[in-house]
């Protein structure tokens, strides 16, 4: 049996499309691993989001040079939005990769690998499925060990925020049919995921491709999926969403967080500058002000609602003045998490006619600023839940070792759990060896504050059902996933 790894680079939305390769290449008779020595085929899923992507894109395919000499019947694939950027041009920039596809033709690959299969060919096939959009579904893990999952709603951009590559290599705006989004959100809560994420590029610009009403033509009807979604498929734990634009951030999506107890108490919302000059330089079509009140009312719908967003920093004619707006935006919104971004010059993006005016350095040194700000925000939000208690969804062994401080009493050794909370808060929690909390959706009190996570203990006995670890899992051979030698990475 042929063996592929993957090495995915940038946001959720390939770390989703690393998962549908996957599944093409396992209906193909491909069968994953993590050590690189095995694989017969290295995926690389990439991001042109920022040019930094493409640098480590270029130097992880170098450190492959050896082992494809060493190895001649290795393949090497490259997927992404690298691809769709640069087209056919990238396969005599990148002469490691035997096979290119963008981000619309997963489904390709196989076909693609075969055609390639001697080596003596090298292909790519990069072409929107504009007129038939495919949606490709993922199945739950058999061994039901997946606790949280990404599903797609739509694909591609119609913004033209002029910083951004997006529309340039996922196309135009494609919506995918409620009853398809429905069916998968159902199989995978069948098959043991607890918690699902609705994912688009503005994903809550979503309506039915199948309405026509005006009402469907006048604002977005995403508040009406989640609501499809609460009632169809009960057993999940939580349905989260990301990105939404600041735009569609209609009434119905606030009063959904009001009454829907399915949807955390967080919302991801990108803002990227505090400064309406900017904001109006960089096409975002809302002001300050209108961020401000939507923030507001979401938190307002949902009682300790917390905000997470993106700030780019260094943003063509960025000034001083305009960047302390961005501070001042932080302090006013008590964002719980903040990406900071410095700003990348993307090819095919309205911005470019802008210059790239601020220097590196004081780009360097704004994020600086901008990461202390929000670092002291998060510190004293954290700081606030010690003594609390709250419901925290376990999504597997803990890599942090908080030490034995916090241990249940009697536990001779420790295993270490983490998960989050409603509001996105990592949360580290020791039990006793041998229970194992993966899924479960568990009361926890917070004990102490690390400067990103929490550490929590189990409040009052824990269920029976935790006390045991699972069946070992029939891929495995054990309940315990090996690590990946290449992890996925974030940019
Ligand atoms: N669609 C989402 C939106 O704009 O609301 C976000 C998608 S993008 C993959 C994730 C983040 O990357 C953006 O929110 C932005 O902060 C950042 N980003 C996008 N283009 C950038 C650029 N040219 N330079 C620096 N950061 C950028």
């Amino acid at each position: 049996m042929k063996r592929f790894l993957i090495h995915t680079f940038g946001c959720q939305m390939n770390a989703h499309d690393s998962r549908r390769i996957a599944e093409v290449l396992y209906g193909d008779g491909y069968e994953q691993t993590d050590e690189l020595e095995l694989a017969d085929l290295i995926v690389f899923n990439t991001c042109s989001v920022r040019e930094k992507a493409e640098h480590k894109l270029v130097s992880a395919l170098g450190r492959m040079r050896e082992l494809k000499r060493a190895r001649r019947e290795l393949r090497v694939a490259v997927a992404g939005c690298m691809v769709q950027e640069h087209g056919d041009a990238l396969l005599e920039r990148l002469d490691l990769a035997d096979v290119m596809i963008g981000p619309d033709n997963i489904p390709e690959l196989p076909a693609l690998l075969r055609d390639a299969q001697d080596g003596s060919r090298r292909l790519a096939r990069i072409e929107f499925d504009l007129d038939g959009p495919r949606f490709l579904t993922a199945n739950a893990r058999p061994d039901g060990s997946e606790v949280s999952a990404y599903v797609t709603v739509m694909k591609g951009c119609d913004e033209r925020c002029s910083f951004c590559i997006v529309p340039y290599t996922r196309g135009a705006e494609r919506y995918r049919p409620a009853e398809d989004i429905l069916r998968e959100v159902e199989s995978l809560a069948q098959g043991g995921v607890r918690e699902v994420t609705l994912l688009g590029q503005t994903v809550n610009s979503w309506h039915d491709p199948g309405d026509a009403s005006p009402e469907a033509a006048r604002e977005s009807r995403f508040a009406d999926l989640l609501r499809a979604i609460a009632a169809r498929v009960p057993q999940l734990a939580r349905l989260r969403y990301t990105s939404p634009h600041p735009r569609h951030v209609t009434p119905a999506l606030v009063r959904a967080h009001a009454e829907l107890e399915l949807l955390p108490a967080h919302v991801h919302l990108p803002v990227q500058s505090g400064s309406d000059r900017v904001l109006r330089r960089m096409i975002r079509r809302y002001s300050r002000a209108e961020y401000v009140a939507r923030a507001r009312a979401l938190q307002a719908a949902r009682a300790g609602l917390t905000l997470a967003t993106d700030i780019i920093v260094g943003f063509p004619g960025e000034t001083e003045a305009d960047f302390e707006q961005t501070l001042s935006l932080v302090d006013e919104v008590g964002f719980s998490t903040a990406f900071g971004f410095k700003y990348s010059p993307r090819p095919h993006t309205p911005a470019l006619k802008l210059g790239d005016d601020v220097p590196e350095e004081v780009k360097a040194e704004r994020l600086a600023r901008l990461f202390e700000r929000c670092d002291v925000t998060q510190h004293r939000h954290l700081q606030s839940l010690v003594g609390t208690r709250t419901r925290v969804l376990f999504e597997g062994a803990s890599k942090h070792n908080p030490g034995d401080r916090h241990a249940a009493p009697g536990a001779e050794r420790a295993a270490l759990f983490t998960g989050r909370t409603d509001r996105h808060e990592i949360v580290h929690v020791q039990v006793p060896t041998g229970c194992e909390l993966t899924g479960h959706l568990l009361e926890v009190e917070i004990v102490e504050a690390n400067r990103r996570s929490l550490l929590g203990r189990v409040a009052g006995e824990l269920p029976a059902h935790a006390r045991m670890p699972p069946a070992p899992s029939p891929a495995t051979g054990s309940a315990t996933r090996a690590p990946r030698r290449l992890p996925v990475v974030s940019v």
